[in-house]
């Protein structure tokens, strides 16, 4: 069965097909810049790369694109041929604990939760009228990046302020990255061999998130109400004490948005830094010892091993931790600091394993009372999953 796995953006929609159950890989490509000038697209077939400058008007002409080289490169011969089609979708409220087939009572909901992600749920709306237009045999299923996180219990998932902030306007933690987690804890359930385990997943990309997941089942998580909770980011501050954010906009005259807008975009390891939000520039600041550099690498470890630490109390031990996205997976340096902060703990860095890029690897030594990995995410992987197992 071919299903689409769609990860659709404000001006970007990347896809991956999938022969399921196989989990063969047949295409993957990006859209990017849409309804901006300079758009394009890249596509991935047989290791071979199609590059092309088209005009992107909006997401319905990236799918008719996509169509367009899906039947000339012979992937398909008809439409038909898309089966499923699965999107990430990333608000789904505290309605939607697992991937459901999308009804036009289940669009009504993704759109009334944009008030709770305003920069992502409209996107994801637009990716899935596009395809419901131009593919309309397709069954669409919504895959939601809250979903995973839904099993946090009340105690964990609320803050405290008022409880009828909850109840009339659903302040709690949602959480994010549900899909990268979930498929973590699969993966690490099918390597350690059984269903009790007590497992602490780290997906440190640009956004990153930690979560604390015992039996399969999420616990906590470090994002919250909206993805700018948790640890230190690319750009995003993390957990801050809101009470800055009245502060600053008297101090500089700076108004709501565009305090929130620095919170976001020009925070975390760009705003400490003042250099980039990309993990590779700050590594090599600290090799030429940028002071703020350092610091900003000391900050971010520091925000992970915290609730590493914290999970690790909350689930009474922990059998495996993972790292996962582009540092998790990528960064030795990051990975060493953090697990030798956590030595107290017992656990003991293979440095010869640890030296490791984009591919599984355990990277602890044998006697190390905590196994770390480093496994590599699959989003689109678990999207194709979560759409098979509903259509199959
Ligand atoms: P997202 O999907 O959230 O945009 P990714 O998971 O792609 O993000 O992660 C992006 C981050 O991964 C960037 O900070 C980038 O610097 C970092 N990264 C990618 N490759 C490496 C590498 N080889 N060494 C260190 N960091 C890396």
């Amino acid at each position: 069965m071919k299903i689409l796995a769609i990860n659709a953006g404000s001006s970007s929609l990347k896809f991956k097909m999938f022969e399921m159950p196989e989990e063969i890989v047949i295409v993957s490509g990006l859209f990017e810049r849409i309804g901006i000038d300079g758009s394009g697209y890249t596509i991935k077939i047989n290791g071979e790369k199609i590059k092309k400058e088209v005009e992107l008007k909006n997401h319905e002409d990236a799918v008719k694109y996509l169509i367009e080289e899906l039947i000339e490169n012979e992937i398909i011969s008809s439409l038909d041929e898309i089966e499923a089609i699965g999107h990430r979708i990333v608000h789904g409220g505290d309605k939607y604990a697992d991937s459901v087939i999308i009804t036009d009572e289940v669009l009504n909901d993704i759109e009334s939760f944009s008030s709770l992600a305003p920069l992502h749920n409209p996107a994801n709306v637009l990716g899935i009228k596009a395809f419901q237009k131009l593919v309309p045999k397709a069954t669409v299923v919504g895959v939601f990046d809250t979903a995973f996180h839904q099993t946090l219990e009340e105690k964990d998932f609320l803050y405290g302020v008022p409880y009828e902030w909850y109840t009339k306007y659903k302040v709690r933690k949602y959480g994010f990255h549900g899909i990268s987690h979930k498929y973590l804890a699969n993966y690490m359930e099918k390597k350690l061999g059984k269903k009790e385990f007590k497992l602490i997943t780290c997906h440190l990309g640009n956004g990153g998130s930690i979560s604390a997941i015992k039996n399969g089942k999420c616990i906590d998580t470090s994002m919250g109400f909206t993805p700018n909770a948790g640890i230190l980011m690319g750009t995003r501050a993390g957990d801050i004490d809101a009470s800055i954010i009245p502060y600053i906009m008297e101090q500089t005259g700076m108004s709501l948005d565009e305090v929130m807008n620095s919170l976001n975009k020009e925070s975390g390891f760009l705003g400490v830094s003042g250099v980039s939000s990309d993990s590779r520039d700050i590594e090599e600041g600290i090799l030429e010892n940028n002071q703020r550099c350092i610091l900003t690498h000391q900050m971010f470890v520091k925000s992970v091993v915290s609730y590493i630490a914290s999970y690790y109390v909350l689930l009474g031990g922990v059998d495996a931790i993972c790292f996962s996205a582009g540092i998790g997976e990528n960064s030795s340096k990051v990975r060493k600091d953090i697990i030798e902060a956590l030595s107290v703990l017992g656990i003991k860095l293979d440095e010869e394993a640890n030296n490791v890029r984009g591919k599984e690897a355990l990277i602890t030594t044998s006697d190390s009372k905590i196994s770390c990995y480093v496994i590599p995410t699959n989003e689109e992987l678990m999207i194709a999953k979560d759409v098979y197992n509903l259509v199959k």
